[in-house]
């Protein structure tokens, strides 16, 4: 009788104080005592240490959806056998984040459904895991937000929703072309990030073709010499991965998928 009201008057002092770990995992620490036996300090070490492995979960969930990733995807759900043009080494390489603790960038090249997005959102999630920041936006929805913030007079604030997290996922560019309030904002904050954090960018079109996005060569060429300079580009060759879920499922008739597989594998 009295183990359940001192087991009440715990759980009374452990929220306010703050202490939701130890709160929601009392009574299992304390069977667990009661089975093992472990010493004083062994057992509060075990409380302390659920404490501590709680906040970080929870500092690791505010952090995943504070960086509107647009899914959560991990390196072990990827299927490397699937795509062998890239060099599994490379990107286990990329997964010790030498390339964040050095603020350098990586590229994802290749035509649609071949993993880009997937490996961008995984290595952010990587980089949030060992405690870093970041933040996932598609190119175009970017250069609207950045617009937008010019146009009010708000630019320099906006801007830092971009700048702060160590690690900037800029998916797709190129999909759509920019136009020139767009190229510039983008340029600006290519430049203002360069060496001081990571940018994780994506596109469907090669380096070379990059004048057109930007409809400006010279604009182009300087956004790719910040970018490039100290960069991993992964250029990924191969079949669309949900074209095979849709193979898969017998969704295709046979001369669509012949047309999907003889594209240029460029
Ligand atoms: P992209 O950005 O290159 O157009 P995505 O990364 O969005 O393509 O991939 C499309 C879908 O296929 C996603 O659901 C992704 O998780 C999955 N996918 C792509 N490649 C692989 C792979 N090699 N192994 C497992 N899933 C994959
Ligand atoms: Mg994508």
């Amino acid at each position: 009788m009295t183990a359940v009201t001192v087991i009440e008057q715990l759980h009374d002092h452990l929220l306010p104080l703050g202490l939701a770990g130890v709160d929601n995992n009392l009574e299992t620490h304390l069977e667990r005592a009661g089975r093992e036996n472990p010493s004083y300090a062994d057992f509060l070490l075990g409380l302390v240490a659920e404490e501590t492995s709680f906040r970080k979960d929870k500092s690791l969930t505010g952090r995943i959806q504070q960086s509107r990733l647009p899914y959560v995807k991990t390196l072990e759900q990827f299927d490397f056998a699937f795509q062998p043009s890239i060099d599994k080494r490379q990107i286990q390489e990329l997964q010790t984040l030498r390339f964040v603790h050095e603020a350098e960038n990586v590229v994802f090249l290749g035509p649609p459904g071949v993993g880009k997005t997937h490996l961008s959102v995984a290595l952010a999630m990587e980089a949030m895991k060992a405690g870093f920041s970041a933040h996932y936006s598609t190119a175009q929805d970017l250069v609207t937000d950045l617009g937008k913030a010019a146009r009010e007079g708000k630019l320099a604030q906006k801007l830092k929703t971009y700048l702060r997290p160590k690690v900037l996922v800029i998916d797709e560019i190129g999909y759509l072309p920019l136009d020139e309030l767009g190229a510039t904002l983008l340029f600006q904050l290519v430049s203002t990030r360069y060496e001081r954090g990571s940018i994780l960018l994506t596109s469907n079109k090669s380096f070379a073709d990059w004048g057109s996005i930007f409809n400006d060569t010279v604009l182009a060429s300087a956004i790719l010499d910040r970018l490039l300079h100290h960069a991993t580009t992964v250029n990924i060759r191969g079949q669309s991965y949900r074209l095979k879920e849709r193979k898969k499922a017998g969704l295709l008739s046979a001369p669509a998928i012949a047309l999907e597989d003889s594209k240029p594998k460029n």
